[in-house]
């Protein structure tokens, strides 16, 4: 394992930020994880873990040490008549895992595909799409405690799943660096199209497969979300907010075109990118940043952008949704 000084991680995070780690190494497995840990050369200093990058924002360098697990094992640990069992290692690109699933007819994973990012961030956020989140497939994660070296495994249960919520952004956050994600998958899968988008695009198929729906939501993401490799872009900036009943039917009485979307009892999901829109914001560009003109849950990081622009940007939006509905968002992205 190299421990590299002064890395530059431009090509380590989706939003093209140009920061700089004081130190950068990439461990892949657990013995020398552990041993890097408890190096006391580096014990004074901060520590941060970095998958892809697809879901940070760095608003100055990072003055500490930032650890890339980088596992890359897929193996199957059981199976039974109808699943399989698989222990992924943190490394290892989400959306390979989700080809590696599809390929072998396994289902569970397909509506998740081609979200950017490392298998060891999924349980970090829940990632979800199209009608899909990681904790419905995930049986347990394996982390090593980021200070003392020390090794845990959690079962899904008592990860404490949420909408892009989960125990590793609560209670454990910062804490923990996970290793490997074990995942429980249908050998007789069922096709999850209760997408709109999805079933619309499904109806040319008479028995759609893993395969049909993984390559429908590939082109479904593809024509709507922005390529990072050609705009910095961290996906939904902001996070869908969860307001109650009451306070969703009086922002839609009053607006026929807002369309909301169920959460749990007594409350309801609006869409932060029409919030963003009815403030004005689509489309717009200030300096270096801006609001993506077809998703304008997509703030855009142009060539030389910084984070406190981002950060601006986003308290303008934050501002103005609230002046003009009462609602908050709140970011998605991790913010350091
Ligand atoms: C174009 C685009 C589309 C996207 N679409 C979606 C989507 O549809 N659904 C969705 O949910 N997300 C989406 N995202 C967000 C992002 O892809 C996910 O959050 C992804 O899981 C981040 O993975 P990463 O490896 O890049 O994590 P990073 O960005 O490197 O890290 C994200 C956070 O997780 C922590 N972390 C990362 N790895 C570990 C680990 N091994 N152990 C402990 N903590 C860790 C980091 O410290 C950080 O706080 C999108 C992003 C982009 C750029």
């Amino acid at each position: 394992m190299k421990i590299l000084r002064n890395k530059n991680l431009k090509n380590h995070n989706t939003l093209g930020l140009n920061v700089f780690a004081k130190y950068y190494a990439s461990t892949t497995n657990k013995a020398e994880l552990s041993a890097l840990l408890r190096n006391t050369q580096y014990s004074g200093l901060p520590r941060m873990v970095l998958g892809a990058g697809s879901n940070v924002l760095f608003t100055s360098d990072y003055d500490g040490f930032v650890i890339h697990p980088a596992m890359s094992e897929i193996e199957v640990t059981s199976e039974d008549d109808n699943d399989m069992f698989i222990r992924v290692g943190a490394g290892v690109v989400w959306d390979d895992l989700v080809k590696y699933t599809v390929d072998k007819g396994w289902g569970g994973l397909e509506n998740l595909s081609w979200i950017p990012g490392c298998v060891g961030a999924a349980p970090v956020q829940n990632i979800g799409a199209y009608g899909a989140e990681a904790k419905d497939t995930i049986t347990d994660v394996e982390y090593t405690d980021i200070t003392s070296g020390e090794e845990f495994m959690i079962k899904n249960g008592d990860c404490r799943f949420g909408y892009r919520d989960s125990v590793f952004k609560r209670e454990l956050k910062s804490r923990t660096i996970i290793t490997y994600v074990s995942f429980k998958l249908s050998k007789v899968p069922l096709i999850n199209s209760n997408y709109a988008d999805v079933s619309q695009a499904l109806l040319g198929f008479d028995c759609p497969t893993l395969q049909n729906l993984r390559e429908t939501i590939i082109d479904i993401r593809k024509r709507k979300l922005p390529d990072p490799a050609e705009v910095g872009n961290v996906g939904s900036f902001f996070k869908n907010p969860v307001v109650s009943e009451g306070v969703a039917n009086s922002i839609s009485a009053a607006n026929p075109t807002l369309k909301l979307f169920p959460a749990t009892t007594g409350f309801c999901k609006i869409p932060a990118a029409w919030l963003i829109e009815q403030c004005g914001f689509k489309g717009k560009r200030y300096g270096n940043v801006g609001v993506h003109s077809n998703q304008p849950l997509v703030l855009l990081a142009f060539e030389g952008a910084k984070g406190d622009e981002l950060i601006k940007l986003s308290d303008m939006i934050r501002k103005s949704v609230f002046e003009k509905f009462n609602v908050e968002i709140e970011p998605e992205v991790n913010i350091y």
